[in-house]
């Protein structure tokens, strides 16, 4: 798949289509400007802030765009929220969509056969694999993005993060945590 990506740019740079200077600087913009740190910040806002939470539930991508970031965020994102009876995971069976706008770059894992066949399946297992082991009676619910529908998770908020400020609370929001095959991080996590 590399040698098939590095051949296609290859090629791409020769007829003059891109300017791989240009490509390095977008990838450089998903990767430490906007994600996943826009999520983590969003999720803060949703923990911190009700209103924003349920305007956040109603219509992401309105609600985000409140937050006055440089990007617009895509057409239709949609957040699901975690709760104590159901937890929610977000695949593409299809091929790779991903909410890049609010997470960045999907990690590698996300683009593999066996993550998109086997979370609509067994996302038990897949949850297991990650290392997180939810209670036998939590719903899982699993999302299938499109091209024109994202899904970001809102992770629950873990215990112990009364009265933190934004910033504080959005380091405990991992990526995976907004994938949903992971969980945030718990409070003594970030402390040590
Ligand atoms: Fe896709």
């Amino acid at each position: 798949m590399q040698l098939r990506v590095r051949a296609l740019e290859t090629v791409l740079t020769e007829k003059g289509y891109v300017d791989p200077a240009a490509l390095d600087r977008i990838i450089e913009a998903y990767e430490t400007r906007i994600g996943p740190h826009i999520g983590a910040r969003v999720v803060a806002r949703a923990w911190a802030d009700p209103t924003f939470k349920k305007a956040l539930l109603a219509d992401a991508s309105q609600a985000i765009e409140t937050l006055g970031l440089e990007q617009k965020v895509g057409d239709h994102l949609i957040a699901v929220e975690n709760t104590a009876s159901t937890h929610n995971m977000i695949v593409c069976t299809l091929c790779s969509c991903y909410p890049w706008d609010v997470l960045g770059l999907p990690p590698a894992w996300y683009k593999s056969t066996p993550y998109r066949a086997r979370t609509v399946k067994e996302p038990r297992t897949v949850l297991a694999d990650f290392g997180v082991t939810l209670p036998a009676d939590k719903t899982i619910r699993v999302w299938d993005s499109t091209a024109e529908t994202r899904f970001i998770v809102l992770p629950m908020r873990p215990e112990g993060t009364e009265g933190w400020s934004e910033e504080r609370l959005a380091s405990l929001v991992t990526r995976d945590s907004m994938i949903g095959t992971g969980l945030a991080k718990t409070a003594s996590e970030v402390a040590a």
